[in-house]
């Protein structure tokens, strides 16, 4: 069945400090799996990553993970995926994950996630896509990547349309309701039927 929508969600190959954020990552695969949506992600086990994708096929949704073969072992790829893609390189895969996905999502994670997240950032603002990208600052785990982010407009480095090209807020799932929405996708009476 083609799914309803979907959501590409960077996050941590760890789980992290606060147990909350297995927690959100656990609600979130399941937001996306209980709507009919797809999820895509790094095809990993690991941390909020293998949680996420666990929550979305539990809740019945589909999975595409896209992995590079480097990091098959490391980061434990995940068989369970609706479609497990294995890439050459990074750059394949984080092509192949934004041509699979509606919309973006950013939830608390190391280096990985942000490289991620600014990635897309940045092929909004040059128009490479033109698909809502979010940042969830769960728990206030990025109040100082926000903080800092607007002090760069200040600074007169960014302009204030830049900031307003990605969303930021500290509930998953309106978040993510938010997003599916700006992607043109799954009127708000069939989201909030579930
Ligand atoms: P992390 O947030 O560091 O736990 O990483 C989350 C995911 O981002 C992992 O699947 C990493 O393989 C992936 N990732 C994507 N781009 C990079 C990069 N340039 N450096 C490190 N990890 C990356």
């Amino acid at each position: 069945m083609t799914p309803t929508f979907s959501v590409c969600v960077y996050c941590g190959s760890k789980p992290g400090a606060d147990p909350d954020f297995a927690t959100t990552a656990r609600a979130v695969g399941h937001w996306i799996g209980a709507r009919g949506g797809q999820l895509v992600y790094g095809g990993g086990k690991n941390g909020l990553m293998g949680i996420v994708a666990a929550a979305t096929l539990e809740a019945g949704g589909r999975v595409v993970g896209v992995i590079p073969k480097a990091l098959v072992e490391k980061e434990w790829a995940n068989n369970d995926c609706s479609e497990l893609h294995i890439v050459d390189t990074m750059h394949e895969r984080k092509r192949l994950m934004a041509e699979h996905a509606d919309a973006f999502l950013a939830l608390p994670g190391g280096i990985g996630t942000f490289e991620e997240f600014f990635e897309v950032w940045t092929w909004r603002q040059l128009g490479y896509h033109d698909k809502p990208v979010g940042l969830l600052n769960q728990n206030g785990y990025y109040d100082l990547l926000v903080t800092f982010l607007q002090s760069t407009v200040t600074q007169g480095f960014m302009g204030d349309w830049q900031m307003g090209l990605i969303r930021i807020g500290d509930q998953a799932e309106d978040l993510l309701r938010e997003l599916v929405q700006a992607a043109g996708l799954a009127p708000e009476s069939h989201l909030d039927q579930i």
